[in-house]
């Protein structure tokens, strides 16, 4: 039988057009049953021996009612189009979600003597008086007085077309006053309220009903562009919830939906919009069973299409290492220490992946200096041992440096050849280079994505390993994955992701945690200070020094520009060095050579040195436990993972050490507050939940993450228990239907392929 894929189109009319050579080269007899796929406006016929039944006409209708342009709404021209638009809305079923962002009670009309002050009131009331009045401050403003039987208030406009406004407010006039009341000292008043005037001789109830939108009802507040306005967009979204929520099917199965209490999907839309009642403040929170169905919907196809994309990968076959102890053993020998728990059972963790017939693909979190480099290594090194080679990949040049000198260091006794592979690499050294990985004479490629480029190819990839993930995308753990034939993927991540944010962005991967520090780490204690500490700073510089400690001095980070952040560096290295003349003091910065680097690192290793002065560079890969204070310059600057891994550097040895984080300048709200936390705690976790609060998940994670749909409901940090909720269910129904081939998920998987567009391959498992 034929499966080539048709394209039908269906007409406006709703039939499906299916012509008669088509029915015949399908094989399809009129009437027959098949399966049919819709994708946008298209159905994408597959002659299948008849499983799977969809009616098909019906559903494409109600797939093209909700891809309706907005325009085709009533009362919707070009221009609102396009102010929607703005908004990020098109078609009616991004209307459906584009959902209020809080709610104001219109329910009651109150009269002027039982305002409160802080709450919206509705108030029917008449015009005493209205004029333009000119404050002691010399402002014109737009000033009313409103009466009712029982009592009067105030009503005040401080930017309004005043002239248009003394032509509109007339004495004696009757309307509907709203807004929220204000009370200053004993006087009560209130600024801009929304108007509605009533008629000659229509009464409040007449008024009222002719608006019921917008009164009588706990009332929509929809968040708008330049040029929208509340009204209009009420009255839009009234239309197009009464016309078009019932055109939204529910597809999630039956015994998820009653396990959680879910609405349909039709009644959810329609009371998230238009609430028939309720707690405000509950609403407001986004706390009532409308709207958790919405966000549980948009989490559980979320899950669904990361799990889809880890069972592709675990279903596919890779290679499955034995472990010899060939590198390892003589590798944890040379070790000074051992390996703390946590090491350990993460290390067991990947040892079971990488021994599966399976790829691995596993994320290991763990806080700055818990050693993850370490357990990477020690992954490397069975690949190793098995005669493949291993790509470990960072997002810097300087953290793929520091990487290659602690690799290079501790595998050259092992005898293996370890090589670094950046952008700066050039020319013969570069060629030579390329050569070296394709014939295999090297083992172990560190690297940036310079290691992923199209030239560089391996003689037998068996691991790659992806260091600071969040800064990469997923499509560059997949370019990686193509330098081999399926290589086990292991990405670290030292920013430690808060929970609800790895469930997301890497819910595809299998999840270990370092939740153990080496032996012998103290928190850290920490302060903030401006200009005026200058003096007592430097004295706590010397009375460390003179204690027998040395003193990291961390300076600005100047607008990314790394030729003018070694200029700062340089300037302060020789101020410093006037200040304290019998200090020695050395300068480590990012254009230094790798060998010039290492023997300045060996310097304050040795303690040849007192002062460090250093850029950003000492981010990672410094471990001198007798470094005991940390001075950071400009540290508003910094954000709070940076700040974080880099007071990481001090606090390694028995004393205590301190951290002083130096600000100049006014600070701004966001900059305060990081300080602040970093004032709190030594915690990577809290830090990281603290970052994520201040910036936002999209800013949080760098550059946006590709392949990934945006969230229109959900919030991460708000709806984390229904994200759990989610996913745990979206990963128990795959479990019992791989690849959603029960005909009772049909549907399912055809909203799951909607939602996510191109951005799912179901190749592996289809
Ligand atoms: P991470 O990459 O997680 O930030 P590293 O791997 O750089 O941490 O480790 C930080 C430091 O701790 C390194 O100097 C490393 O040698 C050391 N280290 C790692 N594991 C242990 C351990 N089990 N005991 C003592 N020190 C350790
Ligand atoms: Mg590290």
């Amino acid at each position: 039988m034929d499966k080539t894929p048709f394209t039908i189109t269906v007409t406006a009319d709703g039939s499906l057009p299916l012509p008669a050579e088509l029915r015949d080269q399908l094989g399809i007899k009129p009437g027959a049953m098949m399966s049919v796929r819709i994708d946008g406006l298209h159905l994408v016929v597959q002659a299948l021996p008849a499983i799977v039944v969809v009616p098909t006409v019906q559903e494409a209708l109600r797939l093209k009612r909700l891809q309706t342009p907005v325009q085709f709404l009533k009362g919707v021209g070009t221009k609102l189009a396009e102010l929607l638009a703005k908004r990020g809305v098109t078609t009616i079923e991004d209307a459906l979600y584009l959902l209020p962002h809080r709610y104001e009670d219109r329910r009651r009309v109150t009269p002027i003597a039982r305002l409160q002050a802080g709450t919206l009131e509705v108030i029917y009331a008449t015009v005493q008086s209205a004029e333009v009045q000119t404050t002691r401050g010399g402002r014109r403003i737009f000033a009313a007085v409103i009466s009712d039987d029982t009592g009067a208030l105030p009503l005040k406009w401080f930017h309004s077309n005043q002239t248009f406004m003394q032509r509109t407010w007339k004495i004696g006039r009757r309307g509907i006053f709203t807004g929220e009341v204000s009370q200053f000292g004993h006087q009560r008043e209130m600024h801009h309220p929304d108007v509605d005037w009533l008629a000659e001789g229509e009464t409040l109830a007449e008024a009222m009903a002719k608006d019921p939108v917008n009164y009588g009802r706990l009332v929509p507040v929809y968040p708008l562009t330049e040029g929208l306005h509340q009204k209009s967009m009420r009255k839009i979204m009234v239309q197009v919830v009464e016309q078009f929520a019932a055109s939204l099917a529910d597809t999630l199965p039956d015994e998820v939906v009653q396990r959680h209490g879910l609405l349909p999907l039709s009644q959810a839309i329609r009371e998230v919009h238009l609430p028939q009642d309720g707690d405000l403040t509950t609403l407001n929170k986004g706390d009532f069973p409308a709207h958790r169905t919405l966000v549980f919907d948009e989490f559980y196809f979320l899950e669904l299409g990361l799990a889809l994309k880890r069972q592709g990968i675990t279903l596919e076959t890779g290679i499955s290492f034995t472990v010899n102890h060939t590198y390892t053993k003589p590798l944890l020998q040379q070790l000074p220490f051992q390996l703390t728990g946590a090491q350990r059972r993460v290390l067991s963790e990947i040892k079971t992946d990488m021994m599966a017939p399976h790829p691995m693909h596993r994320l290991v979190q763990g806080d700055v200096g818990s050693g993850k480099t370490l357990v990477a290594l020690l992954a490397a090194l069975v690949a190793v041992e098995n005669g493949y080679q291993v790509a470990i990949m960072a997002p810097t040049e300087i953290l793929a440096e520091q990487h290659y000198l602690n690799i290079h260091r501790l595998c050259e006794a092992l005898g293996l050849q370890v090589l670094l592979v950046t952008a700066s690499l050039k020319g013969k050294a570069r060629t030579a280079a390329l050569a070296a990985i394709a014939a295999g004479s090297v083992q172990i490629i560190v690297g940036t994505h310079a290691v992923i480029q199209d030239k560089v190819e391996f003689s037998r990839l068996g691991l790659g390993i992806v260091d600071e993930q969040h800064r990469f995308g997923v499509l560059q753990r997949g370019l990686l994955r193509k330098k081999g034939a399926n290589p086990d993927i292991l990405v670290m991540t030292a920013t430690p992701i808060p929970r609800t944010l790895a469930m997301t962005v890497f819910g595809d991967l299998a999840l270990s945690v370092i939740d153990e520090m080496p032996p012998g780490r103290h928190p850290i204690e920490t302060r903030v200070a401006d200009e005026s500490r200058r003096a007592q700073v430097y004295a706590l510089i010397r009375e460390e020094i003179a204690k027998g400690h040395q003193v990291y001095f961390v300076c600005p980070l100047v607008e990314e520009s790394e030729k003018s952040e070694l200029k700062a560096a340089t300037q302060t290295a020789e101020q410093l060095g006037q200040l304290f003349p019998e200090f020695r003091i050395a300068l480590l910065h990012g254009r230094l050579k790798p060998d010039e680097k290492e023997a300045v690192m060996r310097g304050f290793n040795e303690r040849a040195t007192d002062i460090l002065v250093a850029t950003t560079v000492i981010e990672v890969g410094i471990d001198v436990p007798n470094a005991t204070l940390m001075i950071i310059e400009h540290a508003e600057r910094f954000g709070l993972s940076q700040l974080h891994q880099l007071r990481g550097r001090v606090g390694r040895g028995v004393g205590k050490s301190r951290c002083i984080l130096m600000t100049t300048g006014q600070l701004s709200e966001d900059g305060a507050k990081r300080l602040k936390v970093m004032e709190a705690t030594n915690d990577g976790f809290r830090i990281a939940e603290a970052d994520l609060e201040i910036r936002g998940p999209g800013d949080f994670l760098g550059t946006r993450q590709a392949g990934l749909p945006d969230f229109r409901i959900a919030n991460l940090l708000r709806d984390a228990t229904i994200l759990e909720t989610a996913r745990q269910e979206a990963f128990t129904l795959l479990e019992s239907d791989p690849g959603l081939q029960r005909p009772e998920h049909a549907s399912l998987r055809t909203e799951l392929l909607r939602r996510w567009g191109g951005r799912l391959e179901l190749a592996a498992t289809a």
